[in-house]
């Protein structure tokens, strides 16, 4: 079967190399020119991290990615107010966890395809129609292409959703606030191996050291209207609202300027009620996107294209017989995941002075062992066993 998969994100990839290693003759188009790098630090754990080791990418990500020591939050001053050390993450997992930068765990899946599968850069899908036995697909560029299938892992904004399935807003969920991340070479103050943070009512800032004299650095902030504007609204709301702030603020904006690829988005989640029809399917962000506050996205992208590629060759090729399979596998976890990402809101951004002290005060208390482990290791958890295909 031939399957036509949009987006080389995260989801993209990893399907195109389990649909590669079952037989299925794979095309991915990816809009930009290249695979997008930088932007932010990942925290990769979970069944993600189980479909990783399938993949034999481990060693790779372990290399590239960070242990950390210590989450700590500081004040105005850089003072430590609060934080814990970050061994209840390692201890909840079994060891089992890893901070890497997006961009790296994007190019180790992407580079594990070892140019075994057609890849389109630079193009997109314009249009397409489903037949009995196919699906035409009309390329931006003009191109006409005939599949079995075709696969959107194209992201929260997803294009081939809004085509398919309907308008974005008939799915998405904003979840009231913005995010803004981006990398510095060469910024001052570094404290290797901790996640440092300032938290103001309704907003904090992080930096995060990594190697090769790079910082990467996320805002996230409350924000009640969802319009994202271009790149110059974007860098000048950034500066309204964390200019005047405390700590480092100012001198990070400053450096703004410096800095490589620029991530800004509003914080959304994607439900739906169904994951594909007809020949298409979504997976990844496009079909679940259980937004930056869950912390395991690409772990769950990655655990969507597992099943989905694992449940098509079962089916052989069967695809009403396997979508259904992928759904009814993972709807539960992403459900579960998509709950407590809205009780973990507040701890990025508390809205209250008062809800900040006690965001504060409960991560002091996960310096205590056992109750991290309960904390922690009850949100860490991922309630799904992966199949043996
Ligand atoms: C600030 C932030 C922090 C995060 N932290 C974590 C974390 O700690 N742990 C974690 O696991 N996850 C985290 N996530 C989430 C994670 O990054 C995403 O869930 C993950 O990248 C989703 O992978 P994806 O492949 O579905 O989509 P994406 O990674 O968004 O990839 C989509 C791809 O599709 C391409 N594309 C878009 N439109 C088209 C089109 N029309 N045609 C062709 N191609 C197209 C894009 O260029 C992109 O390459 C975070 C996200 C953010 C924003």
């Amino acid at each position: 079967m031939r399957v036509l998969i949009s987006g080389a994100g995260i989801a993209g990839p990893a399907l195109a190399y389990w649909l590669d290693h079952y037989g299925f003759e794979t095309t991915i188009v990816e809009k930009a020119p290249r695979l997008r790098t930088g932007g932010y630090v990942i925290d990769f754990w979970g069944s993600g991290f189980d479909v990783a080791q399938r993949m034999d990418l481990l060693e790779e990500i372990q290399r590239k990615g960070y242990r950390l020591d210590e989450v700590r939050v500081v004040d105005r001053t850089g003072r430590r107010t609060s934080g814990f050390p970050a061994a209840a993450f390692a201890r909840a997992t079994k060891g089992r966890y890893v901070s890497l930068p997006r961009g790296d765990l994007a190019a180790a899946i992407f580079a594990r395809l070892g140019g075994r599968v057609e890849t389109i850069f630079d193009d997109s899908i314009l249009a397409l129609s489903e037949e009995a036995d196919r699906v035409r697909v009309d390329f931006a560029s003009g191109v006409r292409r005939e599949f079995d299938l075709v696969v959107g892992a194209d992201g929260l904004h997803s294009r081939l959703r809004e085509l398919v399935f309907g308008p974005q807003h008939q799915f998405e969920r904003f979840l009231g606030y913005k995010a803004a991340a981006f990398e510095i070479d060469g910024y001052r103050p570094r404290d290797e191996l901790v996640y440092v943070m300032y938290t103001e009512v309704g907003q904090q800032a992080a930096r995060f050291a990594m190697r090769g004299d790079r910082t990467v650095f996320l805002f996230t902030f409350a924000d009640p209207d969802p319009d994202t504007g271009d790149l110059a609204a974007q860098r000048a709301l950034l500066r309204q609202r964390f200019g005047s702030s405390g700590w480092e603020c100012p001198a990070i904006l400053e450096a703004l300027d410096r800095a490589g690829e620029f991530y800004f988005d509003r914080v959304s989640q994607i439900r739906m009620n169904a994951w594909s029809r007809g020949r298409v399917a979504l997976v990844g962000d496009a079909a679940y996107c259980v937004s930056l506050l869950a912390g395991q996205g690409s772990a769950l992208g990655m655990a969507g294209a597992y099943i989905l590629a694992g449940e098509l060759h079962r089916a052989n090729g069967d695809y009403r017989i396997a979508f259904a399979r992928y759904h009814a596998l993972l709807g539960p976890l992403i459900e579960a995941k998509q709950e407590a990402a809205l009780r973990f809101a507040g701890t990025f951004a508390p809205k209250s002075r008062l809800a900040l002290a006690v965001r504060n005060r409960i991560f002091d208390l996960l310096s205590i062992g056992w109750i991290a482990d309960l904390a922690v290791g009850r949100d860490l958890a991922d309630r799904i066993e992966l199949p043996d295909y």
